[in-house]
């Protein structure tokens, strides 16, 4: 083992959450992947709720700014943004940190459509774009009883991250070419 003072824990836990409004007629992407419904999230990305809420649960985690923060909404590129490229953001910056995903947890709470039937390919996906095992990644769907939020789709998110490593040098990603 090498030498080391490093003090930052063996884990660390992340949360996130979010919504958004359902609007008709534009593409309903949840975790990644596009599901058939008549309705998408509104937004000013694709909308993509459970991303969302992951990506804050792994900024969170390593107390690192959220993702309103480094992906403003009122700033032109994010317009219609595959949501992917705020969780692959969110994800080099932990293991920056040194630290890896242990597993996430996650819980959609929406009215319609029903998620049972695309909850194996939305963890697929979800544990995919992490790189993890699809047994890291839990998710349950609810419908919001009691509510009143029928046209809203929430999630909510914990992450559990483990120490790998040090942390990277925050310098600029080169290729080490070896002077001889
Ligand atoms: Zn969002």
């Amino acid at each position: 083992m090498p030498k080391t003072n490093d003090q930052r824990p063996a884990t660390r836990i992340g949360y996130g959450f979010d919504s958004h409004e359902f609007r008709l007629a534009i593409p309903l992407k949840i975790g990644g992947i596009t599901l058939p419904h008549d309705k998408g999230l509104g937004g000013h990305s694709d909308g993509d709720v459970l991303l969302h809420a992951i990506t804050d649960a792994l900024l969170g985690a390593i107390a690192a700014p959220d993702i309103g923060a480094l992906f403003p909404p009122s700033d032109p590129r994010w317009k219609g943004a595959d949501s992917v490229i705020f969780l692959q953001e969110g994800l080099k910056r932990v293991r920056d940190s040194g630290y890896s995903i242990a597993n996430i947890d996650a819980s959609l709470i929406l009215a319609a459509p029903k998620i049972g039937p695309h909850s194996a390919a939305i963890r697929a996906r979800v544990a995919e774009l992490l790189g993890v095992h699809g047994d890291c990644v839990g998710l349950k769907a609810k419908t919001p009883e009691g509510l009143n939020l029928e046209n809203a789709a929430i999630a909510h998110v914990v992450v559990l991250l483990e120490k790998t490593s040090r942390p990277k040098k925050t310098a600029p990603r080169k290729k080490a070419s070896k002077k001889r």
